[in-house]
């Protein structure tokens, strides 16, 4: 049997057909009424012309007509690129002309970073509103999709090597990538995920990550595979992630560190998250230690760590505690977690230095991740060049600096362009964030390096202070000496409204590193 997706929803529908699968803010659909909604959808792109191989593109936050999309999609053979929502009008000419999609699927609340853009389209054939208004001369998703039969569709033959996406990259370094993933990398990242996320068909589980994201994209299959039911939000806001909990009685949360900093300062106010179902949040990103130890503790909740990325589809490494270690004393429990982990089942990970030899598992060490698993990408979409750059010997260089101890669990130091590189010694710029982390009038930190004469380079913060909060550029240098050893504390600050964050939730430290030199002049 071809490991190909379309298969995780057939088991849904037949174990869990009368089942919640998807709440929005107003609807809900059973894995039944989903499956027949997906069924209209292959036979609708079929009519406009898509065919195996062709691109479909989505601009939606999350939404029943999202996570639809890929079932629909994938059942033609087609291609979804999904697309961050956050771009501009002219990002969106660019990866759509350059994955040359075919038929465009737009949220009626982002339409118009389409319209003003729709002549520069060259290969966009067909656009489709989920909503239409009058105002708007388009196709209306939705009675659209009312036209076509909902009965079982036949299916393409379709091989596990096949791509069934292309995912453009967050973007936080550079331009982004087409990532091209086939229905295999997802299929069996899934089935490692459901194993150590222990998905199971009580789970809600909330869709706080975007799907048009990596992370939020393996969601609706190893939740769907399951029978737990999707909560989709349009918009996570503290406010909204707790009123869907309140609703739907969430158990399990995904979303990037500063999201979930958000979260912890609103329980903070008005402490509403305690006794929620919720068994597990997961985040990745390089969460500060001191959440780990705030969700588990004040909220009960287990955390998670994950490290991946998208040309790894994307997990490699979670950092689930073994239950040898769970009589452990809750700090070094905590110190296991703070680590981004062990590889998940599939994946080979291992920390190199620049001869391609594997580190000292001591823990110290540091040297670049690499890795080799299921997820691992086919490629990056036209692009051999970067391809090659990426994927070197069958291992995919990630581009993150990392240590690895003697049990094996492996830390992410930094990336490679992030480490501040002072009289000769590494530092990271993680590691001085976590630290600022701890100061209580500090709400968000970002560290970057700056010129220094003397060491070459140093840390300098980006810093936003909790509400009501006051202190002064000296006390935060104070503060970060006491904390870490001298050579790694900050040594300027700028306190600012707001850091500059992908849609995700990832702090730009590219956005940080221009305001510098043009303070500077
Ligand atoms: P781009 O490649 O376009 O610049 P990006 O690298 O942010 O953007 P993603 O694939 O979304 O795009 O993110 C993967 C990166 O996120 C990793 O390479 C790593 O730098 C960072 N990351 C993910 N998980 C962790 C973690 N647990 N700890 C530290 N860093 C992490
Ligand atoms: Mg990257």
């Amino acid at each position: 049997v071809p490991l190909v997706l379309p298969q995780f929803l057939d088991r849904a529908v037949a174990l869990y057909g009368d089942k919640p699968a998807v709440y929005d803010e107003e609807r809900m659909f059973t894995y039944r009424e989903l499956n027949e909604r997906v069924n209209r959808l292959s036979y609708g792109l079929r009519d406009l012309g898509v065919q195996k191989g062709d691109r479909v593109a989505y601009l939606a936050p999350n939404t029943v007509e999202m996570l639809e999309g890929f079932y629909g999609v994938f059942q033609l053979g087609a291609v979804m690129v999904p697309l961050n929502i956050r771009l501009k009008p002219d990002d969106y000419v660019f990866i759509l002309n350059h994955s040359e999609s075919k038929v465009l699927l737009v949220d009626e609340d982002l339409y118009h970073l389409i319209q003003p853009v729709k002549d520069k389209l060259k290969t966009v054939q067909h656009i489709l509103v989920h909503y239409c208004s009058e105002e708007t001369n388009e196709t209306d998703y939705n009675s659209w999709l009312a036209g076509y039969p909902y009965t079982a569709f036949d299916r393409a033959d379709l091989d596990e090597n096949d791509v069934c996406s292309l995912l453009y990259t967050s973007g936080t370094t550079g331009n982004p990538k087409g990532v091209m993933l086939t229905h295999r990398n997802n299929y069996l990242h899934a089935m490692s995920a459901m194993h150590h996320l222990r998905v199971n068909d009580r789970d809600v589980y909330l869709h706080v990550l975007p799907m048009f994201h990596v992370n939020g994209w393996g969601s609706p299959f190893y939740y769907t595979a399951n029978g737990a039911s999707h909560v989709c939000l349009r918009k996570a806001t503290p406010a909204s992630i707790f009123h869907a909990m309140q609703r739907h009685g969430v158990t399990v949360l995904h979303m990037a560190p500063t999201v979930l900093n958000t979260l912890l300062q609103y329980h903070e106010k008005h402490h509403p998250l305690l006794g929620q179902p919720v068994r597990v949040v997961i985040a990745g990103s390089a969460p500060p230690a001191s959440f780990v130890t705030r969700v588990e503790e004040e909220l009960g909740w287990e955390f998670i760590q994950v490290y991946g990325m998208t040309e790894s589809t994307p997990l490699s490494l979670v950092s689930t505690v073994r239950s040898q270690f769970a009589d452990l004393p809750a700090a070094d429990q905590a110190r296991i977690k703070a680590k981004a982990g062990y590889p998940l089942i599939g994946c080979d990970v291992r920390v190199v230095d620049e001869n391609g030899e594997e580190v000292a598992h001591n823990g110290k060490d540091i040297g670049e991740v690499v890795t080799r698993s299921h997820g691992v990408m086919l490629g990056y979409w036209k692009n051999p060049e970067s391809t090659m750059d990426a994927i070197r010997d069958g291992w995919l260089h990630t581009g993150d600096m990392g240590t690895i101890d003697e049990d094996g669990y492996i830390d992410i130091v930094d990336r490679k362009k992030d480490i501040i590189i002072s009289g000769g010694e590494n530092i990271s710029s993680i590691e001085v964030e976590g630290s600022l982390y701890e100061h209580p009038a500090v709400l968000e930190a970002a560290v970057i390096a700056v010129p220094h004469e003397k060491w070459g380079e140093t840390p300098h913060a980006y810093v936003v202070l909790r509400e009501n909060q006051t202190v002064t550029e000296e006390e935060i240098i104070a503060f970060s000496r006491e904390k870490l050893a001298h050579f790694k504390a900050v040594t300027g600050v700028t306190f600012i409204e707001e850091l500059p964050k992908t849609a995700s939730g990832k702090i730009q430290k590219v956005h940080l590193r221009n305001e510098y030199w043009q303070e500077q002049g």
